[in-house]
């Protein structure tokens, strides 16, 4: 009877996977900046959670996120990515397995890494992270440009210099960034975030993330646009901070927004079943213990991030434990691929895409694009 059981529960599971589209229609490309592979993959540092130079609570941190088993510790710290991404899509950069996730810019700071992540390659030129006009095509413009996605594109994050990575004024896309006024008409919650950031004392040039979300989020509900960025930034900042506690309270705090856009958009007719996540950071940071606020050219562990992956398009091949060398700048192919569209396939420097899923690569039109860009 058993084996009866388990045949029909394995026959149950093999049309369940069946019914898993192999391409999305829509992609988010999702971003917390400067957030270590270290917490993904082992959770909150032991030494730097009991430190009290980075912790004003270390006490009360160590209850948030302290367990001595690295499996429940990482869980506690992002349990989106541990029990939902884990066991339906894929995470990269797990180097103590030799899962190698690569910043390619020699910079490894932010402008480059956004370059490379939304571009393709990496620029050898170096643009510091000053509202300098990038002069590259970016995978969000290009899809924009394309009859499937014109007018479906859009880009939110709480950092005001990505307009200019991303090169609004070219790329005839909507992009909110920092805090710049949303567009208000009869939107009640748009006008309740303009209020906020109306109030905001002391605006840096990296917004809440938590109002950069509810602005993204109220407008996925409105407009369903099919290829979304957004980036989020205050790991990054509390990092330069040297504030640990608030480092790890802001991952965990993205892991939530994680979550729930993911049940929102499984939950939305739009988007259940033919949408993927890309998740990522646009560098790595200090690997020592005393450099782990740092990033940059001179900081060892700068150039190693991570990638998280789920939705259609996407095996389910969970946390990745054998070799294997990812660079931050495939992704534009791959967003590109998933769609079934040509980003730049003539262009040399653009990066091969990943291959994230068997489907994927075995694309009958798809191979020839794939193998074009793989130069
Ligand atoms: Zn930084």
């Amino acid at each position: 009877m058993k084996t009866v059981i388990s045949f029909f529960f394995c026959c149950f599971s093999l049309i369940l996977t069946a019914q898993t589209p192999a391409t999305p229609r829509n992609v988010f490309i999702i971003t917390t900046d400067g957030f270590r592979w270290q917490e993904v993959f082992n959770g909150a540092d032991s030494l730097l959670m009991r430190d009290t130079a980075y912790v004003r609570d270390t006490a009360l941190i160590c209850q948030q996120f302290w367990s001595p088993d690295r499996e429940e510790r990482k869980r506690r710290l992002l349990p989106f990515f541990w029990d939902v991404i884990a066991k339906n899509g894929r995470l990269s950069g797990n180097r103590n397995y030799n899962s190698e996730v690569n910043v390619s810019n020699l910079y490894k700071i932010s402008y480059p890494g956004y370059n490379e992540i939304l571009t393709g390659f990496a620029d050898t030129r170096f643009i510091p992270n000053l509202s300098v006009r990038n002069r590259n095509t970016n995978i969000l413009e290009y899809l924009n440009a394309t009859e499937a996605y014109a007018g479906k594109v859009a880009a939110f994050s709480s950092w005001d210099v990505m307009p200019y990575i991303i090169n609004e004024n070219r790329s005839q896309l909507p992009v909110n960034s920092g805090y710049e006024m949303l567009e208000e008409g009869d939107d009640t919650l748009n006008i309740l975030i303009n209020q906020v950031q109306n109030n905001v004392r002391h605006k840096g040039s990296t917004r809440q993330d938590l109002l950069t979300y509810a602005s993204a989020v109220n407008y996925i509900e409105q407009q369903h646009p099919k290829v979304l960025f957004l980036g989020l930034g205050e790991t990054d900042e509390f990092a330069h901070l040297g504030r640990y506690d608030q480092y790890l309270q802001k991952a965990h705090q993205v892991d939530r927004m994680l979550a729930e856009l993911w049940y929102y958009v499984q939950t939305d007719p739009f988007y259940k079943d033919n949408t993927a996540f890309i998740i990522t950071t646009d560098h790595g940071r200090g690997s020592k213990r005393n450099k782990w606020s740092q990033h940059g050219f001179w900081v060892k562990g700068s150039g190693e991030a991570w990638m998280a992956m789920i939705g259609a398009g996407i095996a389910a091949d969970g946390e990745k434990k054998t070799k294997e060398r990812l660079y931050q700048k495939q992704i534009a192919s791959t967003v590109s691929a998933l769609l079934n569209e040509k980003f730049r396939t003539d262009d040399h420097r653009v990066a091969a895409p990943m291959q994230v899923s068997p489907a994927l690569m075995a694309g009958d039109d798809r191979n020839g694009k794939i193998h074009a860009v793989n130069k």
